[in-house]
């Protein structure tokens, strides 16, 4: 196998700069082997997974040796991708949109800094996972709990940093976040907001600060390295109740989602409530090959009979009351009262104080307590279970979510994938997570995923719908659908990506901002 190169850098200066670095982070901790390497592919790739790969990955332990690690990275102009903990899957994991980029790995710097219980934040580094800080909590006994996402390995800073969510009142993790330390390209080391005060006493507290407010600059961008990160933490309640209302036929998603909206406006329900696909329900609860062995999308009449035999609805809606248990009754009615105008709505309730937990791994989440429940969609299909998810921004009107629903649907079918989403519901919007699940064995079906995602970002600017996230294949094009005034928000994020990282060493392509160096290489894969 050759040897692979950082773009444009020659294997002399490859040579001297893995020389520099391992004076730096130790021998140990700058991988160059192609079985060290391999962990940094993309395990779900929908494509050849060797289109984004690393030259090395390189472990530093603190943030003096980012900056050293940053000093050779301009001097010989090779590109640099930051992880945290690389689990990033369905995205891209922890592999590099430019091929060749070294992979800036931060697992290592695993550090739970400070948990303060009374103000209820923790401030955690970048290898911190969402089952390490889970059992931080629970081992110091601090009665407070944490927003897992569905797989809890993945860490704090990353999931937070891409806009994440969870399933908690704290669910949307952008909105929890306060408070960051970056190393720019540069080398500068910044804390944002009242983290700007040396001695400082509010940083986890009061996100702006004084004057501009850079936090959300640092999300979903390649602007910098975060170093730190503050995370606010919902205190143990008394008690709660999870909530599951099934739903018989499909065009109830209007209804669902008209009805939702107003509780979720006045805060009746707080959580980031789910509105999940019957075939995705059911995926939690069984393989596909018992209820149709056939290629293609499953038949409408195989999707019913299995739906009636599982015993789950069209539509599953998940929501979960959190508090004193008098609200959560008085809540809990008027959730009833609003969603019986359905006919034949289902409804499920389970109560719980605030110590105890779910069995269920999908309900632990909605308690707290993270779990892996996101792997069981994997088996599914069968095979070396893999899948590329599509997540356009949805309304949260009854018309808009029918409209992405019959849109996606319909596209899925024709290349042959069944409709596994859901709808997490913000406020005034909708998160439509749609997955392509697919055996990475079988080349038929690998290619027919990254087709279908393809035609699904037309047919979603076709109709003025954007993505919230897109993987590495898909970052330009997702980029590319904001493209008002001839591309003038992507137009902005390049001018202040040439300020800040002249070299362009930051992760280059990152979510479509490529730096002037390599802005020859954005291409609508
Ligand atoms: P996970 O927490 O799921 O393992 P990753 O570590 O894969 O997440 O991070 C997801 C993405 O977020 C990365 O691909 C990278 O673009 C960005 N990212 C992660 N950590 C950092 C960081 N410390 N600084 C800057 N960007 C980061």
């Amino acid at each position: 196998m050759t040897r692979s190169l950082p773009p444009e850098v020659s294997a002399a200066q490859f040579d001297r700069a893995l020389a520099g670095w391992r004076a730096i982070v130790g021998e140990p901790h700058v991988v160059t082997s192609a079985d060290g390497l391999a962990a940094y592919l993309d395990p779900f790739a929908p494509g050849e997974a060797s289109e984004f790969s690393a030259s090395a990955a390189l472990l530093p332990a603190s943030v003096d040796e980012i900056r050293a690690v940053l000093r050779i990275a301009n001097e010989f102009r090779i590109p640099l991708w930051t992880v945290s903990t690389g689990r990033n899957f369905a995205y891209g994991g922890a592999a590099p949109r430019l091929s060749g980029s070294v992979v800036l790995d931060l697992q290592r710097m695993n550090r739970i800094i400070e948990v303060n219980e009374t103000l209820a934040y923790a401030l955690v580094e970048p290898g911190v996972s969402y089952f390490d800080l889970y059992a931080h909590l629970r081992d110091k006994g601090y009665r407070l709990w944490v927003d897992p996402p569905a797989a809890g390995w993945g860490s704090v800073v990353g999931n937070t940093l891409e806009r994440g969510f969870g399933y908690t009142d704290y669910g949307d993790h952008a909105a929890t976040q306060c408070g960051m330390e970056v190393v720019l390209a540069n080398g500068d080391v910044l804390r944002t907001g009242m983290g700007g005060i040396d001695i400082g006493t509010a940083w986890q507290l009061y996100r702006p600060g004084y004057g501009p407010s850079f936090d959300a600059m640092f999300m979903q961008s390649n602007y910098g390295i975060v170093t730190k990160l503050g995370v606010w933490l919902m205190p143990t309640p008394p008690a709660y109740l999870l909530g599951e209302i099934q739903f018989q036929h499909e065009t109830d998603l209007d209804a669902i989602v008209e009805i939702l909206r107003p509780l979720r406006l006045d805060d009746t329900i707080r959580n980031n409530a789910v509105i999940e696909g019957g075939l995705r329900r059911a995926a939690g609860l069984s393989a596909r090959s018992p209820w149709y062995e056939g290629t293609g999308a499953m038949p409408e009449s195989a999707v019913t009979a299995m739906l009636k035999k599982l015993g789950v609805g069209r539509w599953n809606l998940h929501f979960a009351l959190y508090g004193a248990p008098e609200l959560i009754d008085a809540r809990y009615a008027i959730v009833q009262r609003a969603f019986a105008r359905v006919p034949q709505a289902k409804f499920s309730a389970t109560r719980y104080t605030g110590d105890a937990q779910p069995v269920a791994g999908g309900d632990r989440n909605l308690a707290g307590v993270p779990a892996m429940s996101a792997f069981r969609m994997l088996d599914w299909r069968g095979g070396a279970g893999a899948h590329v998810d599509f997540a356009p921004v949805c309304p949260a009107s009854g018309r808009d979510a029918l409209r992405q629903y019959t849109m996606i649907k319909t596209r899925a079918a024709e290349y042959g994938f069944d409709y596994y989403g859901g709808f997490t519901a913000g406020v005034r919007h909708l998160h439509h997570i749609f997955a392509a699940i697919f055996d990475r064995d079988d080349a038929y079906q690998l290619e027919q995923a990254g087709e279908l995602l393809r035609s699904l970002m037309s047919d979603a600017r076709a109709a003025g719908y954007g993505q919230y996230r897109a993987h590495l294949a898909y970052m330009d094009f997702a980029a590319a659908q904001y493209g008002f005034n001839d591309g003038a928000l992507l137009r902005l994020s390049e001018t202040i990506k040439d300020a800040l990282d002249p070299n362009g060493i930051l992760a280059p392509g990152k979510q479509g901002i490529w730096p002037e160096k390599w802005r020859d290489r954005r291409g609508y894969t």
